[in-house]
């Protein structure tokens, strides 16, 4: 007895001397060397947004260390003239691929398919996607987060909410007592948000809304179906403060008009309720719908795991939908269009999210297509910009270390080749990425997506999804 309490003290004492040296841990992410970036335009992002021409930023560490002031020596410098310098971007909504077992096969066996986590992260940080918010985050996920925070992986930041559903999810909850253990035990995991999902009965889905207050526990998720057809003010509670997709709106209602949706955004701007439109996704369903040409044709499909482009081309679950349900799909995007341009005008604050993981939207490449669709929808490139920067900082309320350029905030950061105010496709220009203080240069960039083309072509005959289906089956 007295030996098992020493083990246990002593576990207790190391993991508490680990926790101490998580600070240790950190520091190998962190890169020795002193960047200074010359003659650059610095778009800060802040509330101002005050644009500093010609200037000189250091990167030290993993912070912005200076803006204008002296060069420190033996500093590695960039050539910054005639290019741009931009806050890295943040996806709201994204299902990264993580490894995961469907059920247990036998003990020890483990996933069926497993990845290489590298492979996984280069499309964000390719893109400058250096924040990510993983909105049906797994036990998978975080040690993917330690790979990247040992400095084994370069990737981006990664923030967790779990998903807590009525049905077809883990954990299921269907009464306000099953919610309400569900929010503590996703807090005692270590996730940091909460994710309500469609099938929550109204009971349970307050119940869980009014646990993650009491535990600290911001809201995000989906309108469960529960609502449909009672008034657009009942979906409106507060401390739900975030939607996951314009289309939750859009399935509330038969009017897609103009009125209807100004009538969403007073209700949000009244209960603070924040945005994310989520346009790629809706977009790429209806172009899905009609032909898979459209998937095969993107730029990023080369970097899709071969288990993935196998899913999305033969089990494709939009493509061959009938000329009702094209039609469908197209009112409802109009209708997304709509709801941003009600949103703007009701000052409701939008955050970019792309829904990254679901076929046809592809990792970091997706949120540049965002970018250019909330543009259209109405948006300036400036207000486009905020969308992917501060405001998803400030609702990760990390507003104080991401999301503007800005001394001693960390530095992630993206050079461009031309300015993303003046046009907006512009953000894809990318000179080079700053992870965490390391300097990821275009041709260090092109190199790591060729890795995961050479290896896709390599082991793409390994890979087939409806093969991997039958032999779960037998
Ligand atoms: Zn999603």
């Amino acid at each position: 007895m007295k030996f098992l309490n020493l083990l246990i003290l002593f576990i207790v004492v190391s993991f508490n001397v680990n926790a101490q040296n998580n600070s240790a841990l950190a520091s190998n992410r962190q890169n020795n060397t002193t960047y200074v970036i010359k003659n650059v335009n610095v778009i800060t992002m802040t509330k101002e947004n005050k644009v500093i021409k010609n200037a000189t930023v250091v990167v030290k560490e993993n912070k912005i260390h200076s803006i204008n002031k002296s060069i420190p020596e033996n500093s590695v410098i960039i050539d910054g003239i005639n290019k741009w310098l931009i806050p890295g971007l943040i996806d709201m909504h994204v299902h990264t691929l993580a490894d995961g077992a469907p059920f247990v096969i036998y003990p020890t066996k483990g996933p069926l398919v497993s990845y290489k986590t590298q492979y996984n992260m280069t499309p964000y940080i390719a893109n400058g996607v250096t924040t990510v918010f993983d909105l049906a985050a797994r036990t998978e996920h975080f040690g993917q987060r330690n790979e990247i925070i040992r400095g084994d992986v370069i990737g981006p930041r990664m923030a967790m909410a779990k998903v807590i559903g009525g049905k077809k999810s883990n954990p299921i909850a269907k009464t306000p007592s099953d919610g309400r253990n569900a929010v503590r035990f996703a807090k005692e995991e270590g996730y940091e948000f909460i994710k309500v999902y469609t099938w929550l009965n109204e009971e349970t889905f307050k119940a869980v809304i009014d646990e993650a207050k009491k535990q600290n526990m911001k809201v995000v998720g989906h309108i469960p179906v529960a609502f449909e057809g009672k008034p657009a003010r009942d979906i409106f509670i507060p401390h739900f403060g975030l939607i996951a997709h314009a289309e939750e709106f859009s399935k509330q209602t038969d009017d897609y008009s103009y009125k209807k949706a100004q009538e969403f955004a007073r209700l949000a701007k009244e209960n603070g309720t924040w945005l994310i439109p989520n346009l790629t996704n809706m977009l790429s369903i209806s172009q899905q719908a009609t032909s898979l040409q459209n998937i095969k044709n993107l730029q990023g499909f080369k970097y899709v795991h071969p288990l993935m482009q196998s899913k999305w081309l033969t089990s494709n679950g939009y493509y061959g939908a009938s000329e009702k349900l094209i039609a469908y799909y197209n009112k409802q995007y109009d209708f997304h269009m709509l709801i941003v341009k009600a949103f703007k005008e009701a000052g409701v604050p939008m955050v970019a999210g792309t829904d990254a993981g679901i076929s046809g939207v592809i990792w970091g490449f997706s949120l540049h297509d965002e970018l250019k669709l909330l543009v259209e929808a109405g948006l300036t490139n400036e207000e486009a910009l905020t969308s992917a920067t501060r405001l998803g900082a400030e609702w990760l309320e990390i507003d104080d270390k991401i999301g503007t350029i800005e001394t001693g905030k960390f530095a992630d950061l993206i050079l461009l080749e031309a300015n993303p105010l003046d046009d907006i496709n512009n953000t894809q220009k990318i000179s080079g990425v700053f992870v965490n203080g390391k300097w990821i240069n275009r041709s260090k960039i092109d190199s790591m997506l060729s890795d995961i083309e050479k290896w896709n072509n390599a082991n793409k005959e390994k890979y087939d999804w409806k093969e991997l289906l039958n032999s779960l089956k037998n």
